[in-house]
């Protein structure tokens, strides 16, 4: 039995408590998360950068991300190959390319030997730029896996905003994932910021003002000198020296670099091998927050922007990393990004966004820089490799192209030939292993589709960075390991590269700063798939569908 409670005039008001109680409970039951995220992935950026050039550092950019967040600073990359593509893929999925797929910049369809960019979409058309050039039919349908940023918008019922930008496509379309707004990457044919119909079916108006101002051209018009005094520049090599290579019309390859000359042959591409290209691209992120509102969504909605500057691995390329020309762009990085926080700081709050610097590879010296200094190394002539590799194979079973190419160190087989003509499999790869273990500066060839990891004669840590990389339906069959400073290159190229084990290319920087960040520091062995569920573990969402990573618990302060 109840006794029923008379509602008198009294109760009311209690009610109106009780009720804006409640109220302020559930909003206080509203999930913490910061408004905004920003990645930034620096291409090609070795972790001693961050302590290489610091003496002239300013204190509001790579110092105040060291100051004020949490670096983690034996950051490995835990597979082969370490190249553009596979880095952006690995830190966004949490995984591999054994896993996501990306198992290059360009790889090979092993059952049909069709050679696929890694953000090649013939099914989509490119906005902004003539639909059917290539340039624009891009997406990021190559990548298996999901990303951090298609988790977060999951989470939220699609509510989050996910943007990316690049000077290259795939450094914007990977990261952003298969849920994103918008991706927008470089077309230096006609300087503007491109998309594709995987986006969007035009450019929003900003995006057309934005490239109505010709910002790249104004900025190579004022050609790239240093910094500072080029005498002052003490951790650099002498500027005229035989390992960096020259733009068509230079006669050496040394400062001032007269970019306002060099565009009327080389074209607004130049823009890339200059810091004018972080700088624009940086240009670019701000308009976008703005124009975007990025930031700004309902409480507990986190938006994410992911950037990445592409024009420190271009001038690496050219310049090889003993160059003033490297230490004058990471001076100028460091100012760009100084402005870039102050920009977050103003338009989104400092305690509101979380950032994140990170490297999707590092690089090698020079070969011969390296000789030169009594170093052992030199360079892999893969191209040559091949054309020895055809001449023998010809000979021994009377057929052409059995080989299909040799791409990423990785051999890739002719298979639809050697099945047709019944050819001995086995006895093409031993021809092949066997010429290639002969050959000065390999260390290793490995038959991945027979290999038994556990009887390969390897150290552990290189094995799992094989088996990690190895993706059975675009990895070519045949792997060859390098010896240390050794790569891929015609003999005595200028410049440098990328995209074995060793540590001068997969140990990147990894910062974390902002809101849910601890600032500190920690010398633990990490990996660049651990970076994804970290951010996963800070946002409250799942980490991606291929995630292989474990957060980094010393970040959250935990
Ligand atoms: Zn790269
Ligand atoms: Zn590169």
């Amino acid at each position: 039995m109840f006794k029923k409670i008379p509602f008198n005039g009294f109760l009311y008001p209690l009610a109106i408590v009780l009720f804006t109680l409640l109220a302020a409970s559930m909003a206080c039951a509203q999930v913490q998360r910061p408004k905004l995220v920003v990645g930034l992935m620096v291409d090609q950026m070795r972790y001693e950068y961050l302590y290489r050039f610091a003496d002239r550092y300013g204190e509001d950019g790579f110092k105040r991300l060291l100051r004020d967040g949490f670096s983690c600073e034996n950051t490995l990359i835990n597979y082969i190959p370490s190249f553009t593509a596979v880095g952006h893929s690995s830190v966004y999925t949490g995984s591999v390319p054994s896993i996501h797929g990306i198992s290059g910049n360009n790889f090979m369809l092993q059952s049909s030997g069709q050679s696929m960019y890694c953000t090649q979409d013939d099914d989509v058309e490119g906005v902004g730029i003539g639909a059917n050039e290539k340039e624009g039919k891009q997406s990021p349908r190559n990548l298996l896996a999901s990303t951090i940023t298609d988790e977060v918008k999951l989470a939220t019922n699609f509510r989050s905003k996910v943007i990316g930008i690049s000077i290259k496509d795939r450094g914007g379309i990977l990261p952003a994932g298969h849920f994103a707004d918008a991706a927008y990457w470089f077309d230096s044919k006609s300087g503007n910021w491109i998309s594709s119909t995987f986006y969007m079916q035009n450019l929003p108006q900003w995006v057309t003002k934005f490239n109505a101002q010709k910002l790249a051209e104004k900025y190579l018009k004022q050609d790239w000198n240093t910094l500072y005094p080029i005498d002052t520049y003490v951790n650099s090599i002498a500027d005229d020296n035989r390992y960096e290579g020259k733009w068509p019309g230079e006669k050496t390859a040394t400062f001032p670099h007269r970019t306002s000359e060099l565009m009327k042959d080389v074209g607004l591409e130049l823009i890339k091998t200059t810091p004018y290209g972080n700088a624009l691209t940086l240009d670019m992120a701000k308009e976008a927050i703005k124009n975007e509102k990025l930031g700004q969504n309902q409480p507990g909605v986190p938006d994410f922007l992911c950037v990445s500057l592409s024009s420190t691995d271009y001038v690496g390329h050219r310049y090889s990393l003993t160059a003033v020309e490297i230490e004058d762009i990471y001076l100028r990085l460091d100012k760009d990004i100084a402005t870039f926080l102050r920009y977050l700081d103003e338009r989104v709050g400092k305690d509101n966004y979380t950032v994140f610097l990170t490297a999707d590879h590092a690089a090698s010296y020079n070969p011969l820089f390296y000789t030169d200094n009594k170093g052992n190394g030199g360079y892999l002539f893969t191209r040559q490799f091949k054309r020895e590799l055809d001449k023998e194979l010809q000979s021994k079973f009377g057929h052409s192209k059995i080989i299909r190419s040799v791409l990423n160190y990785q051999v890739h087989l002719n298979y639809d030939k050697i099945d047709s003509l019944q050819l001995d499999m086995d006895a093409i790869k031993k021809v092949i292993t066997q010429y290639l273990k002969k050959q000065e500066g390999v260390a290793y060839v490995i038959d991945m589709e027979t290999a038994n990891p556990g009887d390969m004669f390897i150290p552990a840590p290189i094995r799992e960075k094989i088996i990690n990389g190895y993706n059975r339906k675009r990895s070519g069959a045949i792997q060859i390991i390098a010896e240390p400073q050794w790569y891929n290159g015609t003999p005595r190229s200028p410049g440098t590269s990328h995209g074995v084990w060793s540590a001068y290319d997969s140990h990147i920087p990894l910062v974390f700063m902002g809101w849910g960040v601890k600032p500190g520091l920690s010398n633990k062995e990490v990996h660049i798939v651990d970076i994804a569920p970290t951010l996963a573990s800070l946002l409250h969402v799942m980490e991606p569908n291929g995630n292989i990573g474990k957060p980094i618990i010393e970040v959250l302060g935990q």
